[in-house]
């Protein structure tokens, strides 16, 4: 069985943990870290986990909201951290005695009963991840922090069962916000992040009969509202807005995938 719970998001941290449970043993991976150490432990802690118990860490790229307290923690409790090499050059490649994996795009990384399978997305990162995650009879996709959407991403993620998606900002309104110019074109640009109109389209391109749970993740706080993500999916899914869930800076609740 595999589940999964966001424990913060938006652009002040994100952190997902995903659990895989073949009935006598669990395996727990947290995708990004992106909160400091008491925040990440505390929020492991209402989950019923501690620090050691992560099999582990998955960074996605090597922005601050992502990376948050990583290496401490790893380094603490001993717990394997993986990111793709660009990532780990962009943190600037600390000595360290870190438990540190490197992956990259299409390799599959096999972490008890879970598999996890990065590919790149357009951001403005190094070397960006985001994953496909199963256990071997349901699939579970994170896409956050892209700009827009190719392709050959809809084709990593076809099939899945449930799906963490972003849908960080409303068009209009990071328009008129007071961002300055050149941080309104990042966000918006190829390599920033999903309006909610691109991830509504996303979600069509990706509709299926077994795609069950649908959640949006890294909603900008100033430059988006629940209301407008739920108009916009719920078009895509044809569902009523309210039906449609997202995560709050401080997370979601548990949902099966
Ligand atoms: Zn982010
Ligand atoms: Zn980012």
């Amino acid at each position: 069985m595999l589940r999964f719970r966001s424990l913060a998001s938006g652009s002040s941290g994100n952190a997902t943990l995903i659990e895989a449970h073949d009935g006598t043993t669990r395996t727990h991976v947290l995708v990004d870290c992106g909160l400091g150490i008491r925040q990440i432990e505390a929020r492991l802690q209402n989950c019923g986990l501690s620090s050691e118990q992560l099999d582990a860490i998955f960074i996605t790229h090597e922005h601050c909201d992502h990376v948050g307290c990583a290496l401490a923690l790893s380094q603490r409790f001993g717990v394997p951290l993986w990111m793709s090499a660009g990532t780990w050059r962009a943190l600037g490649a600390p000595a360290s005695t870190i438990d540190l994996n490197l992956v990259r795009d299409g390799e599959t990384v096999a972490l008890g009963d879970l598999q996890l399978r990065p590919f790149t997305v357009p951001h403005d990162a190094l070397e960006p991840l985001q994953l496909h995650c199963t256990d071997g009879s349901t699939s579970l996709g994170l896409l956050t922090d892209l700009g827009h959407v190719p392709p050959y991403v809809l084709e990593k993620l076809k099939g899945c069962h449930a799906l963490l998606l972003e849908s960080n900002h409303d068009s209009d309104l990071l328009a008129g916000s007071s961002y300055p110019p050149f941080l309104k074109r990042r966000v918006g640009g190829t390599h920033g992040h999903l309006n909610n109109e691109q991830a509504a389209q996303a979600l069509q391109a990706l509709l299926h009969e077994h795609l069950h749970t649908v959640i949006a993740g890294h909603l900008s706080e100033r430059n988006n509202r629940p209301e407008l993500v739920q108009a916009a999916l719920s078009k895509a899914l044809g569902c009523l807005p309210d039906d449609v869930p997202y995560c709050t800076p401080a997370g979601s609740t548990w949902y099966k995938v």
